[in-house]
């Protein structure tokens, strides 16, 4: 299938399980998604097959409550069954709202925010300390960028060279309570992180072909980790979400349940 379609039937599978559990971070779930699809299908060295091997590319979801992204993502390509998702959120099921390791295919359990960063600063000083060429990907918030644990990982990745290093922000500009500038002025994610370091590639994040395009570029690049500031839309992909905070943990209703399906159907569609 087209990766930009399964982009948008990926978003149908996040909806089904949201609207099924009563629970769940929509708004997040669809901002990032080209950022999955793009590293889980295209450029991760990661498998059902290589997950348990020393080799294989790592990835944290560090806005962990994104979580819904993600277990579509991996169910699709084979960590578990699809069906299991069908126990998403209830009593006794591992598949909660949040990462957790107990999970096939999950590296680390995350949602507290501002850890996953410094971890893919550890995992990649080891790949280099023990000679291996997996790459380490971490994505994180635009309002998890708020907290001073990212910066001292952030120092720690550019002091020790960890080419082999890439961050992304989902720069979507909502976060739980406000507008990013409204709780914690963010501006300019490019000038700071560039500030620390780090080689800052600048793009539409829900744009898959520039998502591709720039993590290509950053296997390339030499002696300093790379930052990926995805310009994306919380809720991207059904138009009444957004770029709206209501959906950063909103339940959709019967209806919106029926027209988020259509939509996702109508805008995939373009992509047959
Ligand atoms: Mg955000």
């Amino acid at each position: 299938m087209n990766l930009k379609k399964k982009a948008f039937e990926l978003r149908k599978d996040v909806v089904e399980m949201i609207y099924r559990a009563k629970s769940g971070h929509i708004g997040g779930d669809f901002s990032l998604m080209e950022i999955l699809v793009d590293l889980y299908y295209k450029q991760m060295n990661l498998t059902p097959e290589n997950f348990k091997d020393a080799d294989h590319d790592r990835f944290i979801l560090s806005k962990g409550h994104a979580i819904e992204a993600l277990y579509v993502v991996l169910a699709d390509r084979g960590f578990f069954p699809k069906e299991d998702l069908d126990t998403f959120g209830t009593f006794g099921s591992k598949y909660i709202g949040h990462p957790t390791n107990k999970v096939n295919g999950i590296e680390m359990n995350t949602g507290s925010l501002g850890h996953g960063l410094g971890v893919g600063v550890g995992m990649a000083l080891a790949g280099k300390m023990d000679g291996k060429n997996y790459r380490v990907y971490v994505v994180m918030g635009d309002g998890e960028v708020a907290e001073g644990s990212v910066w001292e990982a952030a120092m720690a990745g550019s002091h020790y060279k960890l080419d082999n290093l890439t961050a992304f922000v989902d720069r979507n500009h909502l976060q739980i309570s406000g507008t990013t500038e409204q709780v914690m002025n963010l501006k300019s994610q490019e000038n700071r992180w560039a500030a620390f370091g780090w080689n800052v590639i600048s793009i539409p994040g829900n744009d898959l072909d520039a998502v591709d395009n720039a993590v290509a570029l950053a296997k390339k690049i030499k002696d300093k980790p790379t930052v990926i500031i995805a310009h994306t839309v919380k809720g991207f992909g059904v138009s009444f979400m957004e770029d709206k905070l209501v959906w950063h943990h909103r339940v959709p209703n019967d209806d919106e349940y029926q027209a988020a399906l259509q939509e996702l159907d109508r805008r995939g569609a373009r992509y047959e």
